[in-house]
Formats: C-alpha cells, sequence, structure tokens
C-alpha cells in the first residue's frame, strides 16, 4: 500500500547497491578473469572473453556466494534513506532479470527491511510496456534514480524527472540530466 507521499523510485543494480564492481572483484578472487570496473561501457562477457551464457552462469554463482550477501550499505547510506523515507515513498523498481529475482529479494530483506514499500520487477509487466519509463508513468513515479542510460532516456520519453547515478557506462549521456556520485548527493537535491 502506498502512502500519500511522492513515489520516488530507485534502481537496484549498481545504483542503490554496487553490484558490479563486487561481481568484479568476485570473479577476479574466484580466478574468473580480471576486469577493470573503469573500462566498461556495454557488456562484462566480452571483457571477461566468454559467452553471454557463462557470465549468466558467473552471476548465478555470485548472486549465491556469501560475498554478495556480504555487501553491506554504510551507516550513512542508511541515514539518508531514512531521511529520504520522511518525505518520499521510495520504492525499488527493478529490471533484474527473474533468474536472479529472489537473490535480490533477499538480499533486501537482510540489509534493508523497512526502507522501501515495494519491489517492482520489470519482467512483471507487458513486454510492450516494459521500458521503466513506461513503468514509472503507470505507476506515477515522481522521480527514477537509475544508471542505465536506457532507463534514463526511457523516463524523458515520459516526461519522468530523472537522476542518473554515475557509472562509467553512462557517461556519455547528456551532460543536461542531473547526474549524482553517492545517495548522500540525491539527500542534498531532494531534500531541503
Ligand atoms: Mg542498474
Amino acid at each position: 500500500m502506498h502512502n500519500k507521499k511522492p513515489i520516488l523510485a530507485f534502481d537496484f543494480d549498481d545504483t542503490l547497491v554496487d553490484v558490479t564492481r563486487n561481481f568484479l572483484d568476485f570473479c577476479k578472487k574466484n580466478k574468473k578473469g580480471v576486469v577493470n570496473y573503469e573500462e566498461i561501457k556495454t557488456d562484462i562477457a566480452s571483457l571477461l572473453k566468454i559467452t553471454e551464457e557463462k557470465e549468466l552462469e558467473l552471476w548465478d554463482e555470485f548472486f549465491e556466494s556469501k560475498e554478495y550477501l556480504s555487501i553491506t550499505p554504510t551507516p550513512q547510506q542508511l541515514e539518508t534513506l531514512t531521511k529520504i523515507k520522511e518525505k518520499y515513498d521510495p520504492i525499488i523498481l527493478t529490471s533484474r532479470d527473474n533468474r536472479f529475482r529472489q537473490s535480490l529479494i533477499k538480499w533486501v530483506k537482510k540489509h534493508l527491511a523497512g526502507y522501501f514499500s515495494e519491489i517492482i520487477f520489470c519482467a512483471d509487466f507487458p513486454e510492450e510496456k516494459r521500458t521503466k519509463g513506461a513503468i514509472c508513468s503507470e505507476l506515477k513515479v515522481q522521480m527514477l534514480i537509475d544508471d542505465e542510460s536506457k532507463n534514463v532516456l526511457s523516463c524523458l520519453d515520459y516526461n519522468i524527472p530523472v537522476i542518473i547515478y554515475d557509472c562509467p557506462w553512462n557517461r556519455k549521456l547528456d551532460k543536461k540530466i542531473q547526474r549524482v556520485k553517492s545517495l548522500k548527493e540525491i539527500e542534498k537535491l531532494l531534500i531541503c
């Protein structure tokens, strides 16, 4: 159930949680390959010189690992999310594949229980309506915070305000879009 506060949608992977960086550490530690985070522009499989299916299998291993479940929000991040919750109705809106759905729910239950009113999976929407912009419009989301350029651009199509979470793969996007590098910066922008 939503309260009357404006809905603020957070992407999960690489916006709320530093998933890719931790995945690369996991790959390095388990001798699956070394990729420099800053070099990621599109897919990781080509940088690891493996097939996409093999990459999915590595993500399976990672999401089942103790390393993944041990990623922990900092006290500063929790403080920010508490402040955001006072003014907004924060939800998680993720395009994470169904294959990895349970690992996301498990992580949120362990580390962010009570901070978000809902976890919404784009995969649950009909395929023709599955862009984040379309979903945000349907849910009457006030603003989306996301790291994927295509998600940010889809919000612009629906006039949904958007903040881009800075990552190496989105730095070519139009500089006029508000960009942040931390949750703290979001707090400064949204809470006066
Ligand atoms: Mg993301």
